[in-house]
């Protein structure tokens, strides 16, 4: 065979490979979910022993993209929102932000970021700054007593400056993995948002909780309680708020986009899951616990933090809660 020729059928190959390539990585992928045992759940969950909880979520930026990009093997193309969002949680022990949306000023510690950057992960519209949500509250940075952070992803940091003085609250494995790399990632991107707020690390290595593999009670009364659901990255920490005033509630950091990646389960389109998940198999993992919890408690909503669909739905709920109990 000349070689033109062996040449253009190497190309052809490589072609019809990557084309092939190209479209598996829109197909569903198998999870190992077969031997699943249904478990005893924790302890009976009554309401009336836990405090009431308020929770808001403050929305401020969007991004808009078609549904397999965010759930892998999706087969439509309808438009899924990834929202920007922080929590406000007001609690009687504490007024605190679970992740911290955008600050007024994210686009000026976007400036120096590659251009690649900010037309993909970080091509979000803005919609309302963390500093005019609390504002609109009548709530000042002072006010607020911590910042606990889910992870320490650029675009869970990035209302810090809106919130100086502000302690962060940090799980310590996520911290020190931060550390290794991430903190001085983009030009220290990660570091410059969180400021110089004080920090204080804490630790999930109190017992399993609701089939999750340790635990840290906040407030030592079983309303808040944090556990790791790692992958995304080593320390993703997610929230249960338990109140006496709502729904149960647990909130997911980025363990998912949507609950898509939870119901199926599925990872996100894997050219954006390989870059923003740290470790594969963990993240992977975390997907199926998600998957087996939310199967076992339909009554609980799990919102991952850019989850808009969800956080419009739950705050449509929080909303008729309040409005029943003003009739009342
Ligand atoms: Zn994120």
């Amino acid at each position: 065979m000349k070689v033109t020729k062996l040449v253009a059928w190497g190309g052809i190959t490589l072609g019809a490979l990557g084309m092939g390539l190209a479209i598996n990585s829109f197909l569903p992928q198998r999870f190992l979910i077969d031997d699943w045992v249904e478990q005893e759940a924790d302890l009976p969950f009554n309401a009336v022993n836990f405090p009431e909880v308020e929770v808001t979520f403050l929305r401020c930026g969007r991004i808009t993209i078609p549904e397999p990009i965010a759930v892998r093997g999706a087969f439509t193309l309808t438009p899924r929102v990834i929202s920007h969002s922080a929590v406000l949680i007001r609690h009687p022990r504490a007024l605190f932000l679970y992740d911290t949306g955008l600050s007024t000023d994210i686009y000026m510690y976007l400036l120096d970021q590659s251009l690649f950057f900010r037309k993909t992960l970080a091509n979000f519209q803005f919609e309302q700054s963390l500093d005019s949500h609390l504002k609109e509250r009548g709530i000042a940075p002072s006010d607020l007593d911590f910042a606990l952070l889910s992870h320490l992803h650029w675009d869970h940091v990035s209302g810090i400056s809106d919130i100086p003085g502000v302690p962060l609250r940090i799980n310590r494995v996520e911290y020190e993995a931060a550390k290794l790399g991430l903190f001085e990632a983009g030009n220290g991107l990660v570091r410059r948002l969180m400021g110089d707020n004080p920090m204080e690390l804490f630790d999930c290595a109190e017992a399993s909780y609701e089939g999750f593999r340790s635990s840290f009670d906040l407030f030592g009364d079983g309303s808040i309680v944090l556990v790791p659901l790692p992958g995304h990255t080593a320390g993703n920490t997610g929230m249960f708020i338990n109140r006496s005033n709502g729904p149960r509630l647990f909130l997911l950091g980025d363990a998912a986009w949507v609950s898509q990646n939870y119901l199926r389960p599925a990872t996100m389109h894997p050219f954006i899951w390989s870059r923003v998940t740290s470790d594969d198999a963990t993240a992977r993992q975390t997907l199926i616990n998600l998957y087996n919890f939310a199967r076992q408690h339909s009554e609980i909503p799990l919102i991952a933090m850019h989850d808009a669909e969800l956080q419009e739905t739950f705050m449509r709920s929080e909303r008729q809660v309040e409005t029943d109990s003003g009739m009342r």
